[in-house]
């Protein structure tokens, strides 16, 4: 059945409503188990490579499928699980824009809180605060991912996310409210986002909105990643991308100890 256009509308995006079977999957992201309330991502990162590790075809950032009775299988299924981690959203964005009116993701937390179970959250909206009275209760593990203090380079390549700005606003409310609040510079694109002063401007905001905890990754380059990000770039642009991915350029191993210096690098 799909969902009345006023009740949710996303420009360009195919909406519709779906049943789930099972809410919780196993994780190996640090978390004993996954819930990802939708399939889908209207944040339409060109970077994003969520489609192929849930094997979907249709267009990513064209589509979304909503979990409508993902809190109620829940639910159900946390009397017959082991205690663990939750990891909210591995492959979607928990708090994208349906969720402001599907709430979705609140009602998994509630369900999740009465069980007393810890969850680890990684966003790049500010809706995440519409949660704090939950999250407050809980012992939950705020990420928020920011790339660049360049809202130029969030439009480029997280074209519908949240602005810069928004995120760490977000990150400085539940960092104030006593949250534990953690920070993702990830993808680092060479020559966009990887500057040593933008990078370590980045590294001083964040600190100063309480946030000590920083982790940096690289861009997991894929055949149908690589055809987005060509999209972006001039030749000479091009040239030195396929040195780095696909040559002999160490581009990240030389600069590494750096990286190092704004937050622990997971690559
Ligand atoms: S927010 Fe995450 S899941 Fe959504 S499009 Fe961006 S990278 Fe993919």
């Amino acid at each position: 059945m799909e969902l009345k256009s006023t009740l949710i509308e996303v420009d360009g995006v195919e909406i519709k409503e779906v049943s789930c079977k099972t809410a919780l999957s196993k994780s190996g992201l640090e978390a004993d188990y996954s819930l990802n309330p939708y399939r889908g991502c209207t944040h339409g990162c060109i970077y994003c490579y969520s489609s192929f590790v849930i094997g979907e075809d249709r267009p990513w950032g064209e589509f979304l499928d909503v979990k409508r009775n993902i809190p109620k299988v829940l639910h159900d299924e946390l009397d017959k699980k082991d205690r663990g981690i939750v990891r909210l959203g591995s492959v979607t964005d928990p708090y994208q824009e349906a969720e402001r009116h599907c709430k979705l993701t609140r009602r998994c937390l509630k369900q999740l809180g009465k069980k007393d179970l810890p969850v680890l959250i990684q966003t790049k909206s500010d809706l995440v605060t519409r949660d704090i009275d939950i999250l407050d209760e809980m012992e939950a593990d705020i990420g928020f991912t920011i790339t660049s203090l360049d809202d130029e380079f969030r439009k480029r390549f997280e074209p519908e996310a949240p602005s810069i700005g928004r995120r760490l606003s977000a990150a400085r409310e539940l960092s104030e409210e006593g949250l534990n609040v953690w920070a993702f510079i990830g993808p680092i694109l060479p020559f966009e986002n990887d500057r040593e002063q933008g990078l370590k401007r980045l590294k001083e905001t964040l600190n100063s909105i309480g946030i000590e905890e920083i982790y940096l990754d690289k861009l997991n380059m894929r055949e149908g990643i690589w055809r987005e990000m060509q999209s972006l770039m001039d030749e000479e642009m091009e040239e030195k991308y396929k040195k780095i991915y696909f040559g002999d350029d160490d581009h990240f191993e030389e600069k590494r100890e750096f990286f190092e210096s704004i937050g622990k690098t997971v690559f």
